[in-house]
């Protein structure tokens, strides 16, 4: 399984703790995230991943790209609804890019949490 992993800054801490509570998952998994959001997760739990360049430099839509062409099966985008972003034409674009494609995306915890457990397969 293929999958992306994004957080905005506000969640990034929120990101690390829910990566944490599916390591067996994502270890068997081929992991791209934005840079930040990757250098943080694998300083955090040791995970390969391929990184993109930050969010706000072009990340998102590096990510849309490849899912676009068929590269990716789910993404797991922690937005920060409280703080606007420089980049949310890139955003949309992102989430707009899993809605044409039928990507599962999870926009907050409680989804990402459902995903990575049926994933898990629990
Ligand atoms: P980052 O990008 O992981 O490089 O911080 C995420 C974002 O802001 O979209």
């Amino acid at each position: 399984m293929k999958l992306a992993l994004i957080a905005h800054d506000g969640k990034k801490d929120a990101m690390i703790a829910l990566a944490g509570d599916y390591l067996p998952l994502l270890r068997r998994c081929t992991l791209m995230a934005t840079g930040t959001t990757g250098t943080r997760l694998a300083a955090a739990h040791g995970l390969v991943i391929e990184r993109m360049l930050s969010g706000p430099m072009g990340g998102d839509l590096q990510i849309g790209a490849r899912l676009a062409a068929g590269d990716l099966d789910g993404v797991i985008f922690l937005r920060d609804p409280m703080t606007p972003q420089p980049h949310e034409p890139d955003i949309n674009a992102l989430v707009r890019a899993c809605d044409v494609h039928d990507v599962p995306c999870a926009t907050n915890v409680a989804t990402a949490r459902l995903l990575l457990a049926r994933w898990s397969g629990a």
